[in-house]
């Protein structure tokens, strides 16, 4: 009987126990979010996790290692969006096996490797396999030829498009070799010379080896490495679909699951129809994306790695609908994604509700207006075809954008499909045109004028930032803005906003507030109380003239509050530090959602489900109080924006970022992408306390934080109070706690006692008023004042009054402070013919108030005590009556 094919996670386990028992250690998979590496989206192969080892930056106590990474590969260098579901390769979410030589072994040993393994415990036949090698390695050729044993026809020399590996434009690289399956010639194939690099499909590429040589700067310059080192890949899904002898990932058992309940979800038959089956490829596809980055702390927005988990998961929703799903469904194949995956990464398993909760809201909000905009874009569709164009209009693509919430390449995927494209440029300018109109209403000023104002300013001046470096300079006036128009000159008590060339205040962005601080002319001075930058290069001063009068045109002195200041960047490097251990005590999916850094505390909000437990916060406080303690210095860099994407990195949104990005770093603990300023060294923090920490939308946090002084200043108020209550308790602080529970048992006995003894003197005053019930018509009614009694003790006498009278009607009445209560009750056998709810609403009347209440009991308030002998009376005739 023949075996049963080796299942994708025995596959996963072959691979790394074969490196495991040849010395390389076995490291868990880095986070999707690239940790310290703000300059990349998504890990998008093994080695990125290792990068600083392969530049020789970091050692750590092993020289070889093996993993299974989770990687995405949906921007920069590596995207592969468009391909998945129409290749049988290509997904975008994936997991890379991979081993590594740091600087231990190199290409002989590498190659070596691969073929046993590939040929020896994975099974495939060598015959089918075929190599590629790079250009002129010869070395690599060789090794394949001799050492191995490969024809020389099956070793193919390819260039640098496919056998020069890099993990982005800049950083660690080398020519590489690669192995593929050679699945024979293909019919519909023209290439007269077929090759691996052919895409006809007769080459399946599954195992890349790169040698890693050189680590190449941004100007394309390549230094060698310290040492040579090895970083291999191999998709797990591309294997299992050679090793199980499948066409195609897709029919692998990993997606087996998982395209079961997107069938079943969608009622369509994988095979009913070709354009079918790609949707429900890219269903089952992007419903592991999604899963995986909603379980590694990623939520849908409108930024950055939020965007791409958004367009991913609105373009699996669309592709639902071509299935003729238009309801949310998307969480449940996740579940299948959770079924199939949960076994190798338990985080998920864990998070099971919390992920398909997340999905399921962000699909209801786009179903909302998913069909809406779908119709658009039909008639804007045939329209496009009724003029014979091949391209829809940025403004329509932008309005889609903007409306209906469709990314930009939802637009162009289903434009795709009609042979159409989109107007790129038009859409562009239309994206900037709304950009200009929010600057425009920048915040603090809704005020179109006053827009006008720093859009002219800024086409005249710009504002050097020079804050970094200094806190005073002198500089001189290029413009006075008062009253919302420019002016020459304004004198003491005016409202101000100053406009110079240089400054060294900073103006308030990314969460850190503007300077405070003082301007200082010949004849005048300005308090700067806010630093705002309304349109990009122009910083403005806000403020008042408070001695003299100022001129434009003046010398002046710009002076930034330099304790303030102090006290501001002790909280910003604060911040970067908490971050780093919310990170490190809670997971990589504790991530930034905004933050607030004044002079006076940091406030740091970020994704995550529960609230922090006190030990939680105690290891948070603890790592970034440790992490002051070593006083690691602050290591800033200004790369090009250029540079630092190419060395892994892709913003979406680029226009957020200048040409020149910045990179603090504190130690190996915390790196950031951050324009703020910071100190020198982690030391100057000198103290970090949490102060607490609460929830403020569903799945995002707050913690709040003082630093320095700040924090020294808390804590010795906090031990003021303390010494206070303990002064008060008249015992040492360290026994006030006791104290204080004694003291309270205390205070309980007593309250008891004393309930005790207002029961007893109810009772002898329910006694005493018994005795005052008439008959009326046959019904004993009790109508009396109790004018020491609450309401509590009104309700008590009334219940007494009802059990000793046995049959009857009470009605008690208690005057205090100029209001009164009515409290009345009916014994059981009467409720039928008298409700007390109905009578009291009538005698509430006449003392001026409302009441209600049950059919035996009801209580009123009222304001007028004069009138409680009249509602007496009142109650004797509605009983008179009958009632
Ligand atoms: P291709 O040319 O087929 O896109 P690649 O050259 O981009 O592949 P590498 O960067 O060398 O691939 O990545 C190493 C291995 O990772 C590949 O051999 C393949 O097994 C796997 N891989 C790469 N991209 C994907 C993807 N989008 N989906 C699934 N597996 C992938
Ligand atoms: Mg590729």
């Amino acid at each position: 009987m023949p075996k049963a094919p080796m299942a994708g996670h025995e596959i996963r386990q072959t691979f790394l126990r074969f490196f495991e028992q040849r010395g390389h250690r076995l490291v868990p998979s880095g986070p999707l979010v690239p940790e310290g590496d703000p300059t990349l989206l998504f890990a998008n192969a093994g080695m990125v996790q290792f990068k600083r080892l392969f530049l020789g930056e970091e050692k750590r106590g092993y020289v070889r290692a093996t993993t299974s990474q989770k990687c995405m590969r949906v921007s920069g260098k590596h995207n592969d969006l468009e391909n998945v579901g129409r290749t049988p390769r290509h997904h975008t979410f994936f997991e890379m096996l991979g081993n590594f030589s740091f600087g231990d072994y190199f290409k002989q040993q590498a190659i070596e490797y691969a073929w046993e393994l590939v040929t020896g415990p994975l099974g495939l036949s060598p015959e089918r396999l075929v190599v590629t090698v790079f250009r002129d390695d010869e070395d690599a050729h060789r090794i394949w030829r001799d050492g191995i044993g490969l024809p020389a026809e099956r070793v193919f020399h390819l260039g640098e498009d496919d056998n020069f590996w890099a993990m982005g434009d800049t950083g660690p690289c080398g020519p590489c070799s690669e192995i593929y399956v050679d699945y024979g010639k293909k019919p519909h194939c023209t290439n007269a010379d077929c090759n691996p690099s052919c895409d006809c499909g007769r080459y399946l590429e599954f195992w890349n080896l790169v040698f890693m040589q050189f680590n190449r700067d941004a100007s394309g310059k390549m230094t060698p490495l310290p040492k040579p080192s090895i970083d291999t890949g191999a998709g797990l899904e591309r294997l299992a679909a050679v090793v199980q002898g499948v066409g195609s990932n897709y029919e692998t058992d990993l997606f087996r699951g998982i395209l079961a309940r997107a069938q079943e979800l969608s009622g369509v038959a994988l095979g009913s129809d070709p354009e079918k089956d790609v949707s429900l490829r890219v269903v089952a596809d992007h419903a592991r994306a999604v899963t995986f980055l909603v379980g590694d702390g990623v939520l849908p927005s409108n930024e950055g790695r939020g965007y791409v988990l958004r367009r991913i998961l609105r373009r699996a929703a669309r592709h639902g609908v071509l299935l003729g799903v238009e309801r949310p469904f998307l969480y449940g194949v996740a579940d299948a994604v959770i079924d199939e995956m949960g076994d190798a990464y338990p985080d998920l398993a864990e998070r099971r509700a919390y992920i398909a909760d997340r999905i399921a809201r962000e699909e209801e909000r786009f179903l909302e207006t998913l069909s809406k905009g779908l119709a658009l874009l039909e008639e804007e569709i045939r329209e496009v075809r009724a003029r014979r164009s091949g391209t829809l209009s940025g403004e329509v693509v932008f309005k889609l954008y903007d409306t209906f919430g469709f990314p930009l390449d939802l637009t162009e995927d289903i434009l795709r499909g009609h042979g159409l494209t989109v107007d790129q440029a038009g859409f562009d300018a239309a994206m900037g045109e709304q950009r200009g109109r929010a600057r425009a209403a920048w915040k603090g000023s809704g005020e179109k004028a006053v827009g006008e104002i720093y859009g002219r300013l800024a086409s005249v001046h710009s504002t050097r930032f020079l804050g970094y470096e200094s806190l005073e300079l002198e500089n001189p006036l290029r413009a006075i803005v008062r009253d919302g128009a420019e002016v020459e000159s304004a004198r003491k008590g005016d409202a101000v906003e100053i406009v110079t060339e240089e400054t060294p205040f900073y103006a308030e962005s990314g969460g850190q507030v503007g300077d405070r601080g003082e301007i200082r002319t010949a004849g005048g001075r300005i308090t700067v109380e806010d630093t705002q930058r309304p349109v990009e290069g122009l910083i403005v001063h806000r403020g008042r003239v408070v001695e003299g009068e100022v001129r434009v045109g003046e010398g002046a002195k710009l002076q930034v509050d330099a304790e303030a200041r102090a006290a501001t960047v002790r909280n910003h490097s604060g911040t970067h530090l908490l971050h780093a251990a919310l990170r490190r005590v809670l997971g990589p999916q504790a991530m930034q959602k905004g933050s607030l850094v004044s002079n006076e505390r940091l406030r740091f909000d970020f994704t995550h489900d529960a609230p922090l437990s006190e030990q939680e916060i105690e290891r948070i406080e603890d790592l970034a109080n440790q992490w002051i303690e070593s006083n690691a210095p602050a290591r800033i860099r200004v790369l090009p924006y250029k540079q630092a994407i190419a060395e892994g990195a892709i913003a979406i949104f680029e226009e957020k970022y200048g040409d020149e990005v910045r990179v603090i770093s504190f130690g190996d603990f915390s790196t950031e992408l951050c324009g703020g300023v910071h100190a020198r060294a982690s030391g100057d923090i000198g103290l970090l306390k949490v102060l607490g920490e609460t929830g403020i939308a569903s799945g995002v946090r707050r913690i709040e934080a003082l630093t320095g002084a700040g924090a020294l200043l808390h804590l010795r108020q906090q031990e003021r109070t303390l010494e206070r209550v303990a002064a008060l308790l008249k015992s040492p602080v360290g026994e006030a706690p006791a104290r204080l529970e004694k003291l309270l048992e205390a205070n309980r006995a007593l309250e008891k006692e004393l309930e005790k003894l207002r029961t007893e003197r109810r009772g002898a005053a329910s006694g005493d008023l018994v005795s005052q019930a008439r008959d009326v018509a046959g019904v004993r009614v009790l109508a009396a004042r109790a004018d020491d009694a609450d309401g509590a003790d009104l309700r008590g006498m009334v219940d007494d009054l009802r059990q000793k009278l046995r049959s009857g009607i009470v009605l008690l009445a208690a005057e205090a402070e100029g209001r009164v209560t009515l409290a009345l009750g009916v014994t059981p056998d009467l409720v039928g013919r008298f409700k007390a709810g109905a009578l009291i609403r009538e005698l509430a009347e006449i003392v001026g108030g409302k009441g209600g209440g049950k059919p035996d009991f009801a209580q009123a308030g009222g304001r007028d005590a004069a009138k409680i002998p009249e509602a007496f009376e009142r109650l004797m005739a509605l009983v008179e009556q009958g009632a």
